[in-house]
């Protein structure tokens, strides 16, 4: 039987360590520890280092000797590394599940055949992406041009708490497939399955300091490693705002830069969409991982004709969604990430009902078992009758609350999906092929998935528009990002 909820947290939280050279090691500078929350239940579950400058100096230089060695190796070597961490990870994918769904807070069973599966997907893609690569190969009368990838370096990869496995393979495989050595700074938040990570690289063998942790916080270890010149690529996902900073101390130093931010996605409901199919399909746009996924729909914009019974279905199918216990396989949702994000998205709740917002089911803290009541929780929640101006309508509430609005024709829907500061993705729902399509290509992002959502073919570009990005990452726009391309002619004088 799964241990309860209590029986996961220790008594006396655990310590986790930086990885650095492929040891685990506490913080340099000061011995300080900063508290890692479950935020099911509001307890510690664990200590993690508080990494200053020295820290990340130390993790670099580790980087940079790896590199050295692993610059070296041929892609059918690192294919074979790569293969061999999805195995290990595929392993302990149990232990992996339970360390995220305590950091998180989301529900064991989504986190594993969400997170972690991804995580392992994501290693054995680039494993398949580098063994089947192709070069591009020019011929010219009288000279052959060839193109080859060359690694960046050292890379450093900063990463949200929201799907921290998930979010830090995607970047960390196709970085080390390059030939790059990777120093990674996850969230505060969640720091767990990227510590658990450096583990399997020294299981299977990787060489000492080709992926380094340090824990911390973003203004401390993330500035310090953003400002340094070992670091050639930043790859960073996370908020707006941060991204902004990041992408300045890049710049100085012309570093490479993925910046995958915000988003406040719109779903588009025509009156000829398969209203059954839609329903469940936003239901589950709006509201995996408690709405915390930069791609999640949080705006539905719905047809007038089919407005009244569009929103009578979402709203039951919602108001069945179980909150809850994060063991419980029956949880649909689990915790929201802290308590100053509960704060945060009451705050949003609260301003939609001063703008005039109903709201029609969830909008408050659930009842919840006495094991669970310490956390930060919040219901599903769909709010109608808001101007589309409004704050909760334009701003990233990254939660489970969503806001409806009517719409008249296809050029009005139009306008009010694109009518934000974002652009990450957005959902049309309709039968109609040719309007699939004209509205697709009309959208201000850089996805559109069409009766369907976060369903992930990992060759196909994956990134936003406006500020919700920079760059693209997937297939071979992540080997692209993570090396230069460096053309080679040869001259083939005619005799
Ligand atoms: P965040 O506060 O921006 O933090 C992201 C990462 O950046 C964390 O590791 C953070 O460290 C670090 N950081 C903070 N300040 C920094 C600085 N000055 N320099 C360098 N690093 C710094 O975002 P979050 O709250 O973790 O995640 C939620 C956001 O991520 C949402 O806006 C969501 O839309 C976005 N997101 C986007 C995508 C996408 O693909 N577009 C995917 C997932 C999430 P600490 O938190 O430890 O301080």
């Amino acid at each position: 039987m799964k241990p309860s909820i209590a029986e996961l947290i220790p008594s006396t939280p655990a310590t986790l360590s930086n990885w650095i050279a492929g040891e685990p090691v506490g913080p340099m500078s000061h011995a300080y520890y900063m508290d890692n929350v479950n935020p099911a239940t509001g307890k510690v579950i664990s200590k993690i280092p508080r990494s200053q400058d020295m820290d990340v100096q130390a993790a670099l230089r580790a980087a940079q000797s790896a590199q050295l060695i692993w610059k070296k190796t041929s892609l059918p070597e690192r294919a074979d590394l790569l293969e061999s961490i999805a195995d290990a990870i595929e392993a302990r994918k149990d232990e992996f599940a339970q360390a995220e769904s305590l950091d998180t807070g989301k529900p064991f069973h989504i986190a594993k055949n969400v997170d972690i599966s991804r995580a392992i997907s994501n290693f054995r893609f680039f494993t398949g992406a580098i063994r089947h690569d192709e070069t591009g190969c020019h011929m010219m009368g009288d000279a052959l041009n060839y193109t080859v990838r060359k690694p960046l370096g050292v890379v450093a990869l900063i990463t949200p708490w929201n799907l921290p496995l998930y979010l830090l393979s995607w970047k960390l495989a196709p970085a080390i497939a390059m030939g790059n050595a990777v120093v990674a700074k996850p969230s505060e938040l969640t720091p767990t399955t990227a510590t658990l990570l450096a583990e399997i690289f020294n299981e299977v063998g990787a060489p000492k300091g080709l992926y380094n942790v340090v824990h911390g916080r973003g203004i401390e270890a993330g500035t310090a490693l953003t400002n340094h010149p070992i670091v050639k690529a930043i790859s960073f996902t996370g908020g707006t705002q941060t991204g902004r900073y990041v992408a300045q101390s890049g710049a100085e130093q012309f570093k490479k830069m993925s910046l995958e931010m915000g988003g406040k996605n719109a779903a588009l409901v025509f009156e000829d969409a398969d209203i059954e199919r839609t329903v469940q399909g936003i239901r589950r746009a709006s509201f995996l991982n408690q709405g915390q996924i930069c791609l999640c729909a949080s705006r539905i914009l719905v047809q007038r004709s089919i407005y009244d019974e569009f929103v009578a279905k979402l709203v039951a199918a919602v108001q069945e969604l179980t909150v809850g216990d994060p063991q419980s396989e029956s949880s649909d949702l689990g915790a929201l990430i802290s308590d100053d994000h509960q704060q945060k998205i009451i705050g949003y709740v609260q301003s939609a009902k001063r703008d005039g917002g109903k709201v029609l089911c969830g909008g408050s803290i659930p009842e919840l078992s006495d094991e669970i009541r310490g956390g930060s929780w919040f219901q599903p929640t769909v709010i109608v009758d808001l101007p589309t101006s409004c704050k909760i309508s334009m701003e990233e509430v990254f939660g489970p609350v969503v806001v409806v609005h009517p719409f008249d024709t296809e050029e009005e829907a139009i306008e009010i999906a694109n009518g934000t500061q974002y652009g990450l993705a957005a959902t049309v729902w309709t039968q109609n092929l040719e309007r699939a399509h004209r509205v697709s290509v009309a959208m201000d992002t850089g996805l559109v998935w069409v009766n369907t959502w976060l369903h992930r073919d990992l060759r196909t570009p994956f990134g936003g528009v406006k500020n919700s990005g920079i760059g693209r990452e997937g297939g071979h726009y992540s080997l692209d990002f993570y090396s230069n391309a460096q053309n080679i002619c040869i001259s083939l004088p005619r005799s």
